[in-house]
């Protein structure tokens, strides 16, 4: 089983998934895996979890001394 991400629905679900293969204009040709959502039935990709690949969207990261917010009682 592996972890997908439906943008639709946005939920993840778990599923077994299929690899499917394609040509990118950039890197030539590619696979990834994609399921079907077992609610809205889309094809939905892999999900990937935001880990720090995003340096420029520290929102979901309340860290205190941005705009001092969460430490001040
Ligand atoms: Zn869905």
């Amino acid at each position: 089983m592996m972890k997908f991400y439906c943008n639709t629905c946005r939920k993840e679900f778990d599923a077994q998934g299929r690899k499917e293969e394609f040509i990118s204009p950039v890197y030539g040709p590619c696979s990834h895996y994609v399921a079907d959502c077992p609610d809205c039935g889309r094809e939905s990709s892999e999900y990937r979890a935001p880990k720090a690949s995003r340096p420029e969207q520290a929102q979901e990261v309340p860290s205190c001394g941005m705009g001092g917010c969460c430490c001040g009682m």
